[in-house]
């Protein structure tokens, strides 16, 4: 497994090449190397590690909240009870353009805005009456 360097020497991405240093038995420490060039680094601090080098994910896709589609404000706005073909009556909340059930936070594709000038008397709406008398 190599680690994916800018070797300020060679001026290239090449791959990092570590080597222990022993004293005796004992690892006392690493030696840091271009494995291109074999420019020796004094210190970690002086690698430049390659931009394309992966580096740790802690979150991959997976991990990202799921945002339920309900709780944006864009969706809430699609959902049925904002669509003209959303019927409410005493038992049901109904879709009059599939003519099924339907929920009053379901969003779909066919979503059709309730026009801001709608006056028919199946919406109980008492707020267009209070702003045209101020
Ligand atoms: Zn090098």
């Amino acid at each position: 497994m190599g680690i994916e360097i800018h070797c300020p020497k060679c001026k290239d991405e090449t791959l990092l090449r570590r080597e222990p240093v022993y004293e005796g038995f004992k690892k006392t420490g690493e030696q840091l190397f271009c494995a291109a060039c074999g420019h020796q680094f004094d210190d970690e601090s002086e690698l430049v590690f390659a931009a394309s080098a992966p580096r740790p994910v802690i979150f991959t896709d997976n991990d990202r909240p799921v945002t339920p589609a309900v709780f944006s404000a864009e969706d809430d706005l699609r959902n049925c009870r904002h669509c003209r073909h959303f019927v409410v009556n005493p038992f049901t909340q109904r879709c009059a353009m599939f003519e099924r059930e339907v929920e009053a936070t379901d969003c779909c594709d066919a979503f059709e805005k309730i026009p801001e000038d709608k006056t028919s008397g199946d919406k109980k709406d008492a707020n267009p009456l209070a702003k045209l008398l101020g």
